[in-house]
C-alpha cells in the first residue's frame, strides 16, 4: 500500500490528498507533457519537530528550468515556498519523498505547449530504501536513453520515462534488480531513475553531460564529495565492457541514494567496496545534517 502524506498542492491551493483530481481529457495525461521533480524529506535525526530537505535550492531549480521547455514560467522562489508550506501542512513523522509536477492542465486533443493552460501540483509519499543497501543486480538494456536532439534531457520531462518504465520491468521481469541503459552511441548512461559510477584504480569515473545523461544532483553532490576526499574523479564515455571489469559499481539518485551493483548481466563484481561504501556514508551522514562541512546543502523546516 502506498502511504500518500494528507495534504497536497493542487490549483494553487492546498487540498486533501484524495480531492486532488484531474480530468480524463488532461493534455499531459495523452501526451508526456509534464516535467517531475523528486526529492527526499527526512524527520531530523537530532530534533523530531524539523524536517531536513537535501539541496532544496537545486531541485526547485532544474523543475523551473523543466518547464521552461513546457512553455510554463515558474520561478524556482515559488517552487520552494511550496514545498516548505507543504511540508508544514503535512507535519510529516517519516521519511518521505516529495513529487512535484509541472504539466498541461489544459483539456484537449492537440499536442502543442502554447496556448494550453499548465499547472503546477505537490503531493508526498512516505519512502524508505528505494534500492537494497546490500546490492543490486543489473541488467544492460535492450532499451536505448533518448538523445537530447530528440527529446531535452536536461529536463525530467514525463514522457521520457516510457523508456525507465520499459527498461525496468524487462530487468525485474528477467530476474535483475535494476536496468542500465545506454545512450544512442553504445556508452553506458545511466539507470532507470539513477546515475551511474564505476571505480577502476582507485579512480571514480562517470558518464559526462554530453552522453545524454540526466544531470543528478545526487551525481553532482558524490562528485564534490569524492574530490574533497581526495578521490580523482573523471567524466568521460565509458563502455560496458568497462562495467565488467570494474573494481566497484554504484547507482547514485535521491531515491536510492549511494546504491552499491553486485551483479551486472553475468558477472559478479567483487565484494569489497570500500570507495562506495565511503561515499553512501558520508553522503548519508549529510542528509541527515551530521556533518557540519556540508550544512549548507541541507535546509532544516521547523513544523511549528
Ligand atoms: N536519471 C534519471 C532518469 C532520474 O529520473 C533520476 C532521478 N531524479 C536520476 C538520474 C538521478 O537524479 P537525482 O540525483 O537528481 O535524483
Amino acid at each position: 500500500m502506498n502511504n500518500f502524506l494528507p495534504i497536497a498542492y493542487f490549483q494553487n491551493k492546498f487540498v486533501p490528498f484524495n480531492k486532488a483530481k484531474v480530468s480524463i481529457a488532461t493534455q499531459a495525461l495523452h501526451y508526456g507533457t509534464g516535467a517531475i521533480g523528486g526529492l527526499r524529506g527526512i524527520p531530523d535525526p537530532q530534533n523530531d519537530k524539523q524536517i531536513l530537505l537535501f539541496r532544496l535550492d537545486r531541485h526547485c531549480q532544474r523543475l523551473s528550468d523543466s518547464a521552461k521547455y513546457l512553455h510554463y514560467d515558474i520561478p524556482a522562489s515559488k517552487i520552494r515556498e511550496t514545498i516548505v508550506d507543504f511540508i508544514k501542512k503535512n507535519q510529516p513523522s517519516k521519511s518521505f519523498y516529495i513529487r512535484p509536477l509541472v504539466y498541461t492542465s489544459g483539456l484537449g486533443i492537440a499536442p502543442r505547449l502554447h496556448n494550453v493552460e499548465k499547472d503546477f501540483l505537490v503531493y508526498g509519499i512516505e519512502l524508505a530504501d528505494y534500492l537494497s543497501p546490500e546490492g543490486v543486480s543489473c541488467r544492460i538494456s535492450s532499451w536505448y536513453r533518448q538523445e537530447d536532439r530528440s527529446l531535452p534531457l536536461r529536463g525530467k520531462i514525463s514522457a521520457a520515462y516510457i523508456t525507465s518504465a520499459l527498461a525496468k520491468t524487462e530487468a525485474v521481469e528477467s530476474g535483475f534488480d535494476e536496468a542500465i541503459m545506454m545512450n544512442s552511441q553504445g556508452k553506458i548512461c545511466e539507470a532507470s531513475g539513477m546515475n551511474i559510477f564505476l571505480v577502476r584504480n582507485g579512480q571514480l569515473i562517470t558518464p559526462g553531460f554530453e552522453q545524454d545523461i540526466l544531470e543528478g544532483i545526487t551525481r553532482d553532490s558524490v562528485l564534490t564529495i569524492a574530490r574533497n576526499l581526495g578521490i580523482k574523479t573523471i567524466e568521460r564515455p565509458v563502455d560496458k565492457s568497462e562495467l565488467f571489469i570494474a573494481d566497484e559499481v554504484f547507482l547514485s539518485g535521491t531515491a536510492a541514494k549511494v546504491a552499491p551493483v553486485k551483479k551486472i548481466e553475468n558477472y559478479q563484481l567483487p565484494e569489497s567496496k570500500p570507495i562506495t561504501t565511503k561515499l553512501r556514508e558520508k553522503l548519508i551522514a549529510i542528509t541527515e545534517n551530521r556533518d557540519p562541512d556540508y550544512q549548507d546543502w541541507v535546509d532544516v523546516i521547523a513544523l511549528e
